[in-house]
Formats: C-alpha cells, structure tokens, sequence
C-alpha cells in the first residue's frame, strides 16, 4: 500500500468519525461528554435560578461575535408619553425647586412639605398601573424621574427610587393573589403604606440567599383567631425606609417541620408583607450611610406571628422568593442606579463646564488648561456613553426584556462611571468641591459614590462574579444546551451543539485573524457612514475576539474559571464596554447624528475599544494554559495589541465642548434639573456662566489691547475705565464686563459657618476651641 492510500483511508476515517454524525456519536462524542460532565462547575440552586431569570438581548449579540447592527441601529424605544414629560415638567421641576439639599443634610431627612408632595403626587407609584392608583409609567420615564432628582437631591431620589424598584409593589404586580394587589397598590401609589425590602442581614449580605433569618410553619393566634401560620425570627440592616415603613417585605427561609403545608421541610427563600406594628418586632433605629440623609436602619423581629396569606402570591409560593427575586433584579438593576449615576454624570459636566469657564487662575479659566482638559474629557465623554446606555437599557425593558446581563452591566459599571466622574469634578471644582454648604452642588453627589456601587449586588462581586459567569452560560450560543444536555444525558443534543460549538471556535479564529490583517475593512455594516460605521466595525471585530478568548477560558480552565475572578472580571470588562460602546454609537444615531457630537462619539468609541482591548490583553497574559494563549495571540493580535486611550487633541474636543455654555453641553445634560439664577448653588455658577460668556468678547479686546501695547496693564484697578476711554470697548461692554467680574466673585465663593451651626459643633468644643488659639 502506497503512503498516499494509507493517508487517504485516514483521512476517511478522519471524516466519518467526526463528519458523519450517526459514527461520531457512538465513537467520539460520548467521551467528550463524560469528560465535559467532570470539568463542568457544580451549580447550587440559587445560582441556577439566577441563571434562569430574565431574557437574553443585545448581549447574546455581542456574544456571538457577530453583532446585528441593522438590528441595534433600527431598534425604536418607546418615547416618553405626553404624561410622562408633563409629569418631568411639572411635579418633578417642583419637586426639584422644593428640595434644599444641604437643610435636608443637616435635618437628616426631607422636610414634611416635600413628604406630602411625594405622597400628593404619586412619586411612589410610579411602577404601579393606573388601574390601581399609580402613574403606570414605562421604564424610561422611571428612570428619566430618577436621573433628574437625582441631579438635585441624592437623598430625593433614593427616596423615591426605593419604592418603585425590587420591593413589595414589583413583587405584588408580579405575583400577589388579585386580594393582595387589590388591597395592597393602591395604598402604596399615595404612600399611605411606606414600604421597603428587608433581605439584607448582618451574616448575609452579597450572599444574600444565604440568609439566616427563618420562618417556621405553625399554628398560632392572629388577630383573635387561630390560624396556619409562620412564626418568624429575623435580624436585618442597612433597609432604606426602613425606620418609617408601614409595610416590610422580608425575605426569610421557610421550614416546615411538622409538614403542616404536605411538602418538604425545608422550602426554602420566601418572601412576605410583614406590619411593622406586630409583638416582636423591633423598628425604628437609624444607620448613617456618609451623612446622605435618606432613612435608612435595622429591623429586627423576634417571635413574629403572620398568617400564611402575607406570603407574597400566597400559599402557593411559598419557598420560592429567590425566583421571584432574580426575575425582578433581572430588570430592575438596568434602571435604578443606572439612573441615578447618569443624573451625577450630567450634573458633573454642567458644573464643571461652568466652573471651568467662569474661574481663572494664572489671568486664564482653568478650563484652558491642558491639565484640566484631562478631566473635563473624561466627564464629557462618559457622560455621553452613561446616558447613551440609560436610554438604551430602558427602552429595552419597556420592549418586554429583562436583560439580566446587561442589568448586571448598567449597574456596576454606571456606578462606577459616576465615581470616575464625580471625583474628576471634584478634582476641578479643587476647595470649592470639598467645603460643604448650599454653595456646594457636589458633596453629595461624592458622598453617595460608595452607596451606588454597594447596593443591588456590591460591583466587585458584579464584575467578576456575575457578568461573566452568567453571561458565559445564557448568553453563549451553545454552552447552555451543552450544559443542560450533559445534565439530561441527552447525546443526540450534545452532539449537535458541541460540533456546532467547535464550528463556531474555528469560525471565530479565522474572523478574528481576517479581521486583524484588514483592520476591520470589510466588516462596516452597510448604510453606516464613518466615523460611526467604522468604530462598529472594530468593535465587530473584538466581539468575535471575546467569543473567542471566552471559549478558550472556558475550555482550558472548565469548573476553575468560577473562582479565577480576575480573568474572569476582564471578560466582564470585555462584555461590559462592547455593551456601552453599542450604547454610545446608538445615542449618536437615534440624536440625527449631529456634527458637533462627533468628539463625544468618538471618545465614547475609542475609550470603549481601549477598555475591551486591555481587558482581552489581560486575559492572554494571565491565561495558565501558555499554549492557548499563544495561539490566541496569535489569531486576535497577530500585528500585536496597541490599546490605545482617546488622544489628547480629541479629549480637548470634548473638553472645549462643555466650556462656554456651547449647545453640545446644554444637549448632553438635558436630563438634569437647573435651578433659577437666585439658586445659590448651580443656579448661581449658570448665571455667572451667562454673564461671563457675554462679556468675553470684550474682555478679549481689552486683554488684546493690553498686548497690542495700546494700554498698560497696571495699575489694574483703571484698567476698564482706561479702555472705555480710549474707545477699546463701548458702555455696554464696559457694564458686561462689570456684572462679569461681580457674578464670578460671587459664584467662586464657598459658604463659611459660624461653628455653632455646623452639624459636628459639640458642647464644650467652642471653649476647648478657643483655648488652643
Ligand atoms: C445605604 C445602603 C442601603 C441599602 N439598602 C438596602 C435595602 O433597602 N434592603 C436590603 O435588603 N439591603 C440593602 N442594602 C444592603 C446591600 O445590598 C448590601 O450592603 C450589599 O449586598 C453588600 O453586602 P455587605 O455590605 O454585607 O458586603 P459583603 O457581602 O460583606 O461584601 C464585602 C465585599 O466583598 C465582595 N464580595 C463578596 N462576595 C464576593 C465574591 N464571591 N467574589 C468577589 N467579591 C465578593 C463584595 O463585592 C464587597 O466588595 C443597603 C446597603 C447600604 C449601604
């Protein structure tokens, strides 16, 4: 036999052992699926179920490494109604003119007048339908409320945040019994019932689902009667509204040891509508979260009898809250905190803007300065991509989504966007950031920085546990049915994914690598103009780059990858900025494409390709298989990886934007509340900015005069009086430039305190004070 015949039956047999399914399936892949079933993570049930709620969307997309653009692009939210935008205009601004910050700070909570005109005007029922009482209001405009108090009061609107997310109205309109929804929602649209949502305790925070707060089956008296019931023990903290509900919802574990119920002992998490007035529980107590003056404290509950019926939906759904929980958080989370950073990010670029403009130092504004331009750049940019996302993801829910993913996404990396923004504002505004009082529009702001990034699932164990490791499972075109048939021992379906999988993996090598050599050339989606057609084609390119690192991960590491969390967190960075750049690219779309948002679209875009490429960078360097990250290099950077930031000159672009009162600043924080000019905060930092920018043509001539030797600079005092008179600048620009240089004096100003006024000032300490001068 010649070595052509021998090879020629190899190859053969090559091909009918993997090409001829009815042979690979008894010879091949039966062993691929038991050594699948060894490096298969165990899953427990929480996470199963965590993995089971919500929908896939735009991230199976970006999954898949070939992303529908057409799709994303054509994809029409729903718009804000006309009762919506007259609810922004008119209960919302008033709410807004109503709230005085720094008093609610040192009152420790909002004032009376502002609680009634909550209650008055149905900010709690903003999720509730109308039928029930509430506003029925979509997602967006949920949200658009949020990004506007928020903008004005951090305490406001967690306030009103509470409420109208995961808490006892979502979980009713999901699943109460008609009983329940019919007494229940109406009551909470006018707050006449305060609610809030215990899950949270001192042993179970992010492992919430691990509660040791317990309800156990029995009979007991309620109200007069004996009936099957729970008698409960809990202990919980950090429960925002918690010191003034009228009505817990709490999450505890139900047993049932006498089998009272006919089922297992153990049901597991239950959810329940608990009156904080009952024998046992104990109310009241405050926590400070950093002086931010929303209520926020422990309850604790000892011996608690309830009826079976205050269950959430009743008997029925007994031992299984943590369905319900991860339905709802599968949406929720893409609404809330997404919210409120995009109204901190918007507040940061008018306010830095404006401060940038209006004070100077070394005879220029400080926004001139190269420094300065750095952070202005990043608030303008991330402000841009942070509200492209908000609008996004929203009108996602409002379509019927529940992102779970992209909610995971929205929440940890928004939040930590209004960090990066807030302490780059902070950095701007320098003494004037730092000293509290009404002048002060950002302490606040800098002061809720740690709450956003804590609550609904901490950002650390977002990132690196739950993006990834969910995305990788429910998002991938295969692993999941690979997972499940492996469970099932289900071969025929194993097979067919497995072998569609290895398709995919080799099809995304040789995309990756095409993609390299032509720098992303011919992967433009048509009817896109550059620079925004031309930035999806790179970012075409790294998401099949991220299928492709997200395979070799999972495949060299199996079970392990769990716990590698910071190769791990890196593919969640990966996911995360190909999510906000999609979100970036799609707000400069659905705006009409205007010319002067290029700079915006394009630091959004480079600072998302930057982010992703790092992040892939940092899994092949960190990968343990040497080989496979070989490879990958090779197939993913095989002209070597170059992330690269936005360029200085573009971030002076976006920086030069905010300055000056120009429309690019006014269109990209329109979602924010400005107050009257008499404000002594942002209202009087905008006038001074409206007076400054009207003089600046003047005090250009009169500086152009100075260097023209046509006047002296010295003594500066008669400098404008001199230009008037030699006709440098006429009346009217002499009293602009008089009103100028009185509004900026005034705005540059922070608040100073007798120290009897201020919140820390003890007895005694005066004295103790002036006997060390
Ligand atoms: C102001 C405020 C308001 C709140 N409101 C409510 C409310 O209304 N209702 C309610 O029930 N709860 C509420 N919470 C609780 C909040 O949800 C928890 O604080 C949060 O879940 C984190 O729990 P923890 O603080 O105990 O931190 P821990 O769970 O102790 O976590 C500490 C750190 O470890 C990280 N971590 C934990 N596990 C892992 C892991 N496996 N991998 C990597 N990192 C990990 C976390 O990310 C975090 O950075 C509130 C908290 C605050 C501060």
């Amino acid at each position: 036999m010649t070595v052509l015949a021998v090879l020629l039956i190899l190859a053969v047999l090559a091909i009918a052992l993997f090409a001829v399914p009815a042979i690979r399936r008894r010879v091949v892949t039966p062993s691929i699926m038991n050594a699948m079933a060894r490096a298969l993570p165990r899953m427990g049930d929480t996470e199963r179920i965590a993995l089971e709620a919500g929908t896939v969307w735009w991230d199976g997309d970006l999954f898949s490494g070939r992303p529908d653009w057409k799709k994303l692009l054509e994809f029409q939210r729903k718009p804000l109604s006309a009762r919506e935008r007259a609810f922004l205009d008119g209960p919302v601004e008033e709410l807004c003119g109503m709230v005085e910050e720094w008093k609610v700070e040192h009152e420790g909570d909002l004032s009376p007048e502002v609680w009634r005109f909550i209650k008055e005007k149905k900010f709690f029922g903003m999720i509730i339908p109308e039928e029930f009482g509430g506003l029925g209001f979509s997602a967006l405009a949920n949200s658009a409320v949020v990004t506007k108090l928020s903008s004005r009061s951090v305490a406001a609107a967690v306030t009103v945040m509470v409420p109208n997310s995961l808490g006892p109205a979502e979980l009713l309109l999901h699943y109460g019994t008609e009983e329940q929804k019919r007494h229940f929602l109406p009551r909470l649209a006018t707050a006449e019932e305060i609610p809030c949502f215990a899950l949270t305790g001192p042993e179970a925070g992010s492992d919430a689902a691990s509660t040791k707060s317990r309800g156990v089956v029995c009979r007991g008296q309620y109200q007069g009667r004996e009936v099957l019931g729970m008698r409960l023990n809990w202990r919980k903290r950090y429960i925002t509204l918690g010191p003034v509900t009228t009505l817990i919802g709490l999450a505890f574990r139900l047993y049932d040891p006498d089998h009272l119920l006919g089922g297992t002992e153990d049901l597991g998490i239950t959810l329940a509508l608990i009156p904080p007035d009952l024998p046992g529980i104990e109310i009241g107590k405050r926590h400070d979260p950093l002086g931010v003056a929303f209520l926020n404290g422990p309850i604790y509950g000892r011996d608690v009898f309830v009826p079976l019926d205050s269950i959430i939906g009743g008997k029925a759904r007994a031992g299984q809250g943590w369905q319900m929980l991860m339905a709802n958080l599968a949406a929720g989370r893409g609404i809330s905190l997404p919210g409120l950073s995009t109204g901190a990010a918007q507040l940061c670029a008018r306010v830095a803007g404006a401060y940038g403009t209006v004070r100077e130092q070394f005879d220029l504004p400080i926004g001139r300065f190269e420094g300065i331009e750095e952070p202005l750049a990043r608030i303008g940019g991330l402000a841009y991509v942070m509200s492209g996302a908000r609008v996004l993801t929203a009108g996602a829910v409002d379509a019927g989504e529940k992102p779970a993913v992209v909610s995971a996404i929205m929440k940890a990396y928004l939040t930590e966007g209004m960090r990066t923004v807030v302490n780059a504002a902070m950095d701007i505004q320098a003494g004037a950031g730092i000293s509290r009082g009404p002048r002060n529009v950002l302490a606040n702001a800098y002061m809720a920085v740690p709450i956003g990034i804590t609550v609904e699932g901490a950002n650390i164990l977002t990132r690196t546990l739950i993006i990834f490791g969910q995305g990788a499972i429910r998002c991938h075109p295969y692993v999941r049915t690979e997972m499940e048939s492996v469970a099932k021992k289900d071969l025929a379906r194993f097979d067919q994914a497995f072998f569609a999988h290895m398709g995919f993996i080799v099809s995304n090598a040789l995309r990756c690598l095409g993609h390299a050599i032509t720098g992303s050339r011919f992967a433009r989606p048509s009817g896109v103009p550059v620079p925004a057609g031309a930035y999806l084609a790179r970012f075409t390119r790294l998401s099949a780059c991220f299928a492709l690192v997200s395979d070799a991960a999972m495949a060299t590491l199996g079970g392990q990858l769990k716990r590698r969390e910071k190769l791990s967190g890196r593919l969640a960075d990966a996911l995360a900025w190909l999510y906000l750049g999609s979100a970036t690219v799609k707000k400069f779309w659905d705006d009409g494409r205007p010319d002067e948002d290029l700079p915006f679209l394009k630091w959004g875009c480079e600072k998302a390709l930057c982010e992703i490429e790092s992040a892939l960078v940092g899994v092949l360097e960190n990968l343990p298989n040497r080989a496979a990250a070989w490879m990958l290099g090779i197939a993913i950077f095989p002209l070597g990886a170059h992330p690269r930031p936005p360029s200085d000159a573009l971030g002076a672009q976006v920086a030069r934007a905010l300055l000056d009162d120009r429309e690019e600043r006014l269109r990209l924080t329109r979602d924010i509340y400005v107050p009257p000019p008499d404000d002594p905060g942002l209202g009087r930092l905008e006038a001074a900015l409206d007076k400054v920018v009207a003089a600046a043509p003047a005090i250009a001539a009169v500086k152009a005069a100075v260097r023209a030797g046509k006047l002296t600079r010295e003594p500066e005092g008669t400098l404008l009086e001199r230009a008037f008179k030699a006709a440098v600048i006429d009346e009217s620009a002499l009293r602009r430039i008089r009103e100028a240089e009185k509004a900026r004096d005034d705005a540059i100003q922070v608040d100073e305190f007798d120290p009897r006024q201020l919140p820390h000032h003890a007895p005694g300490s005066l004295e103790a004070e002036s006997s060390r001068r």
